[in-house]
């Protein structure tokens, strides 16, 4: 979960004339509201993860080694995406 928020920068000079305003969007990534991904888990086994983007419906299966945990390239490429972890058995 992210929530964004709008924070909006005037600059007014001494007669109250806008001089600029600048719109900022931020987006705060809520820490620890998630917990392990499938791709961290086991990193001491070989597993199979699949992987479904929720935003742009791509999908893919990761086949990780012994101690690997990395995420989904297009996760780390994309991190504003949805993407889904599962484990295949
Ligand atoms: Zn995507």
């Amino acid at each position: 979960m992210s929530s964004v928020e709008w924070q909006i920068d005037v600059d007014i000079d001494a007669d109250g004339n806008v001089l600029s305003a600048v719109v900022e969007e931020r987006r705060e990534l809520e820490v620890g509201d998630r917990g392990a991904e499938p791709y961290e888990c086991d990193t001491d086994e070989r597993r199979i993860i699949s992987a479904y983007c929720c935003t742009c419906e791509a999908e893919t299966t990761l086949y990780l080694e012994v101690g690997d945990s990395e995420p989904w390239e297009h996760d780390a490429a994309h991190p504003s995406h949805v993407i889904d972890y599962w484990r295949d058995t």
